[in-house]
């Protein structure tokens, strides 16, 4: 059979005619140097069809091969999968194969695919669906702020939590359901205050590390005694920073699941109770909490495998500033304005400096790495501090996302240090 009998043959009506996906492309001969699909029925039905011209250029020793094995050529049984057809072979006269595929091009009982760009439509859905697994991820590197606002209201949602009230027991309630199935230590322990013996406890949540040592990080959850008149709730003050420190809590679990360790130091979270006076704020009359777990962890000897202590308070105003408090150490805010900088968060981060007596100062005082992350510029002149405007809707979500990055930003430059 020569091949100008093929020509003149029509080209066999497939017996039945596969509707190849659009996305496949028709052997061409400008196409044909791409990948391809060639529909076997419409080629390949009967011996005197175009298959024999296949065979018979695949036996002829002057046809060159594709040269990667995966390409595959064009032959019956590979006929429905990915080939590519070398165009000098196929297309090289006017009297040779190219011939036959116009007939069978122009053969209008032939499908045609929707798209002759097959492959490269292809290609290109396939970059934009593996680009949209990717993309969201790269932007989920930061912080979710949004999971920690979520956490914050639930937590203000209790309502008032001042020591002895119902509220203070609902919360400890709270943090202790919260995190039943990590390594939770209370720290329970009598406070001798102005109002007289309190009952207070501190929780400690710890995440452990390769490295021998341990980064905490520490708020205060409950609200203000004298402030129980008002129905005070610290959703900035005592509130964000709660919300804040569980959705850290949310990685390091993640991190550590399965009996994992984290990368660099262990991480314990602390959640100090009696921060706030009883009466007036003095240094009998505060920080009761920290006071009590700095001096205990320093006759156990814990404090010497603290290798910083940072501090979150307030930290979830919408209008975030963060000053930078005067008793912290130095390296420790440099490292904090570091990690403000790669997020282009400077502007947030010390512009105004300030001492602030908090929770961090039985820690300063034993020689421990501390650094007090506050803002305490709260609304109008301060008029959201300890005021009942201290509610959820002066707390923003990006703000907590602005700080988890930082914490976690920092943790990473001391696990480096
Ligand atoms: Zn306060």
């Amino acid at each position: 059979m020569s091949l100008a009998d093929i020509e003149n043959r029509r080209v066999p009506h497939p017996r039945r005619v596969v509707v190849l996906a659009p996305r496949v492309g028709y052997a061409t001969p400008t196409s044909s140097i791409q990948p391809c699909v060639i529909p076997s029925e419409a080629f390949l039905s009967g011996a005197e069809g175009p298959a024999s011209v296949f065979r018979s250029i695949q036996n002829d020793a002057r046809v060159p091969r594709p040269s990667s094995a995966w390409a595959g050529f064009a032959t019956p049984r590979s006929s429905h999968k990915r080939c590519v057809i070398p165009s000098e072979a196929y297309f090289s006269g006017a009297e040779g194969p190219a011939s036959v595929f116009r007939s069978i091009q122009s053969d209008e009982r032939v499908l045609r695919p929707r798209y002759a760009r097959a492959g490269y439509l292809k290609f290109f859905l396939a970059f934009f669906f593996v680009a949209s697994l990717i993309l969201p991820r790269l932007h989920a590197q930061h912080f979710p702020g949004a999971k920690a606002f979520d956490y914050t209201r639930e937590f203000v949602s209790i309502g008032p939590r001042w020591p002895t009230s119902p509220g203070h027991t609902q919360a400890e309630a709270y943090l202790r359901a919260h995190f039943q199935h990590d390594q939770l230590e209370e720290d329970a322990f009598a406070a001798d205050t102005p109002i007289g013996n309190v009952n207070l406890r501190n929780f400690i949540v710890r995440f452990p590390g390769k490295k021998p040592g341990a980064i905490v990080l520490g708020t205060h959850y409950e609200t203000n005694y004298p402030l129980r008149t008002i129905n005070f709730v610290g959703a900035n003050d005592g509130g964000a920073t709660t919300g804040l420190l569980m959705a850290l809590a949310d990685q390091f679990r993640q991190q550590t699941a399965g009996g994992k360790l984290l990368d660099g130091y262990s991480v314990w979270l602390v959640f100090f109770d009696g921060e706030e006076a009883f009466q007036t704020w003095s240094q009998s009359d505060s920080t009761f909490g920290s006071r009590h777990l700095a001096a205990k962890w320093g006759r156990d000897g814990t404090l010497g495998k603290i290798k910083a202590f940072l501090l979150a308070d307030m930290i979830g105003d919408k209008d975030l500033d963060i000053q930078r408090e005067t008793n912290s150490t130095a390296w420790l805010v440099d490292l904090v304005k570091q990690a403000a900088h790669k997020f282009g968060y400077d502007h947030y981060f010390f512009q105004k400096e300030e001492e602030v007596e908090d929770d961090h100062l039985p820690f300063v005082k034993r020689g421990v790495p501390s650094i007090d992350i506050i803002d305490l510029d709260y609304g109008p002149n301060n008029s959201y501090h300890h005021t009942a405007q201290d509610t959820l809707d002066k707390v923003s979500p990006k703000s907590l996302t602005i700080d988890g990055d930082v914490f976690l930003e920092t943790i990473r430059l001391i696990n480096q240090r």
